[in-house]
Order: structure tokens, then sequence, then C-alpha cells
């Protein structure tokens, strides 16, 4: 594990730099471009896409975002499996961008997801995404798969081709050499470094360029990244259970913890998760997505001087270098973390400022905030968070139990706001016998 000097306000010492090691289950590895008279859908990535095209088919309508991917109907040329696509428009094509853009989810911040695809005479030729930080973008991988077929061709990119030099070359000039004839963006790239900038470029070069076509759905794909583009701060998710009569729950519902359930699925998706240190007492091991090849999420362990016990008794053997403990009670817990190896920042009060301070120093655009375990420990946490707005969303599962609310509720504090808080953007879900509700705090 590396270190680095990081400097909090209430304290100095030495925490983590999470190397992220891991790559997307469908890291873009090409085949060699074959480009047979009949162009066909089995070139490059395509072949890795029927299935979801097809599964997408029988399920029409958005699907939650924690569904692993964005609703997608296609239907363009697809079902009688012939590989031409015909006249699909550009909102097919750049949908089919956000498909592909979402198989690197959970791998690419501090980066976006992007998703590129070259079509030619009605036809996909190339197609590529961003498998993570520090590898090509979209662009590169996508024209890579197209070759010489890329010349006169259009390229469909769900976010605007960046324009500067950071670990790779700018993909405006990938473009431009490639000779493509027509560009068309989803959304405008809110990097202050980009920023239209890319598009000024291609245009320079005699590029037709066409922006915003789904333009929503590209941005609720990379929600995290423009909120961390325009904050500085992740973008913070509350997730906690409820009984049917509304009452909080120290629980979650049968099987969301296995593949395919929605909270196996968020830790997927969210660069981190905080976590009562209490939720460890009885020797549970740490939540860990169980997504194929997921790329697991920080742990942000919280330990509070007033919680039962001095000791944190996690059993981190296989997640060490993910688990990060904040606590108030430095003498007592820290020396044992560090024997374990585990990385603690001391506060003299523990808060979400701090936090999210850390997180994002570290490149994170997500952070889920999960209330389960010891509530004392989150009280504070879920109303600073709220008051300061730093709270964007919430996922909410509801269980099939009435109980008598004996429960201790973290969202207490919350709840007894003089003024209610409106919610926007609500979808739910149905799980087995839960179920699940998403949305934004609108501040
Ligand atoms: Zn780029």
């Amino acid at each position: 594990m590396q270190a680095q000097l990081f400097s909090l306000p209430h304290c100095t010492l030495r925490v983590p730099r999470f190397l992220n090691n891991a790559s997307p289950p469908n890291f873009a590895t090409f085949q060699q471009p074959h480009h047979s008279s009949k162009l066909s859908f089995n070139v490059g990535l395509n072949h890795l896409f029927q299935k979801s095209i097809f599964l997408s088919q029988s399920v029409p309508g958005l699907m939650s975002s924690y569904d692993g991917y964005v609703g997608v109907v296609a239907q363009c040329g697809i079902s009688n499996g012939e590989s031409d696509v015909g006249d699909c428009d550009d909102g097919f094509y750049i949908r089919r961008c956000v498909q592909l853009a979402r198989k690197a989810i959970g791998f690419t911040s501090p980066n976006p997801m992007v998703g590129c695809v070259i079509v030619k005479d009605g036809k996909i030729v190339g197609q590529g995404f961003h498998p993570k930080a520090g590898q090509p973008h979209a662009e590169v991988f996508a024209l890579r798969d197209a070759g010489d077929l890329a010349e006169n061709a259009t390229a469909y990119v769900s976010l605007e081709p960046c324009n500067h030099f950071g670990k790779t070359p700018p993909c405006t000039e990938a473009l431009i050499k490639a000779k493509v004839k027509k560009v068309v963006v989803g959304m405008v790239d809110p990097n202050p470094l980009v920023e239209s900038k890319g598009l000024a470029r291609l245009r320079d070069a005699g590029i037709e360029v066409v922006v915003g076509v789904e333009e929503e759905l590209c941005k609720s794909l990379n929600e995290a990244f423009v909120h961390r583009m325009l904050t500085g701060k992740p973008l913070l998710t509350l997730r906690y259970s409820l009984s049917v009569n509304g009452n909080f729950l120290d629980l979650l519902g049968d099987e969301v913890t296995e593949c395919g359930g929605y909270y196996s699925r968020l830790l997927q998706e969210y660069d981190a998760v905080i976590l009562s240190s209490s939720l460890f007492s009885g020797n549970i091991s740490i939540p860990s997505s169980q997504e194929p090849g997921a790329n697991q999420p920080i742990r942000i362990v919280i330990h509070k001087d007033s919680s039962s016990s001095n000791e944190i008794p996690l059993a981190v053997n296989e997640v060490t270098d993910k688990v990060i403990v904040f606590t108030d009670n430095g003498t007592a817990t820290a020396p044992e973390l560090a024997k374990k190896g585990i990385e603690t920042v001391i506060l003299d009060q523990i808060n979400l400022d701090v936090i999210l301070d850390y997180c994002n120093q570290q490149g994170m655009c997500s952070v889920l905030l999960d209330l389960r375990g010891n509530s004392s420990e989150f009280e504070e946490l879920v109303k600073e968070g709220i008051q300061k707005k730093n709270i964007c969303k919430f996922v909410t599962e509801i269980l099939p139990i009435w109980n008598r609310g004996s429960e201790i509720d973290p969202l207490i504090p919350v709840k007894r706001l003089d003024q209610g808080i409106q919610v926007e953007n609500l979808k739910s879900k149905c799980s087995d016998q839960n179920v699940i509700i998403e949305g934004h705090f609108k501040f």
C-alpha cells in the first residue's frame, strides 16, 4: 500500500492512497478489427452487447440506476438478427454508448464513464468505453476498433471529447486524425478543462458536431462525476431501511446483498461506503458487492468514543487495504488498528466535511452513507448532511415488517426539522418482498 501525507483540520496523519488494480469484467480487450465485405455486429466489442440488447427489449421502460445499466430499448434491426442497424437515429447510438460506458461502473473515478460508437453507412464499425482512470478514453478504443473505416464515419460519444493532455492525448486529435466526418455528443463535459473546448476544436477542424442527444440519460449516467465537478464534493447518498409502517429498521432484506440484489449493486456503483463500527460486532464480514468482477468500494468505518467498545472487531483480513477508520477515540483505538494495518483518521469530532474532503482528495465521485448498526454514530452525521445540503440522494428499502417502532432512529433529527425537505425524481422498484425507493433531495 502506498501512503501519502494528508492534512486535516484537526490532525495530521498518514492515510492510504487506494490503488485500483482491478479491471472491469469486460475490460476492453480487442480482437483485430475484422473488416470483411459484409460488416457485422461481431466486430470488436459488439458481441458483448447482444445479450443485454435482447434483455432490454424484453423489459422495456426505465430501469433504476442500480439495475446495473440504464434502461435501453433497442429497436433497430436487431430483433431479426441482422447486423445492419439501418435507419437508427442518433438517440439509438448514444443510448448504445451509455450501455457501453456502464460496463466500467465502479472503475472510472475520478473520471466519468464514457462510451463511443463509430457508425458508417448505417452500420456500427467500432465501439469502445473508458475502462478505468489512467487508461485510454472511449474514443481511442472505438477508433482502434474501427480502423480505416472511421474515415468519413460518424462518431457517437456520450460525453464531449476531451481537448487537453492528461494521462492520455486529447481525443479531439484522435478523431481529427481518423478523419471522421461528424461527431454526435450526448452532453457537454462539465470539467472546466474541457467545457466546450473539445467541440470548438472539432468544428475548427471542419467536423460537423451535434450536441445534446439523449442529454438527460448521459447526465444521469455520470451524475456523481458531474456533481463533483460542479461542487468539489462527492455525491453523497443516504441509504436506510424502514418497516411498512414507517419505522427505522437496522436491517437489510433477504437476498439484497446477493449478486443482483440492489444493495450488492449499490456497493458496485459507489466509490466508498460509510459504515458504523458496531456493524462488525457480531464478526460480520465487511460488506462487499457480489457482482462479478466488481471493484469494491472503500469502507469508511465510523467509530465514536461513545461506542460500547474501544476495540473495533473488524474482520478485515481480505480487504485491509480498502478500510479506513474515522474515530474520535485515538488513544484507545488507533494503535490496535495500526497493528492490523488499518489506516485511522483521528478527529476531535467526527464530521461529514472532513470525510467528504478526504474522499474528494482521493478522487472519489460517490459515497454511500449506510444507516445500519449503532445509530448514535450517525445521528449527527445525518443532521449535518441535511443541514449543509451535502446529502443529495436517498435510497430507502421498505421491508415487509410491521413493528412497534422500538428501534432507535437516526433519522429523528431530520424528521423533526421545522420545515420538511422536498424530494424529486422518485423511482421505485420491487425486489422480492421489498420495495426500493430512490430519489433526490431538493434543497
Ligand atoms: Zn478523451
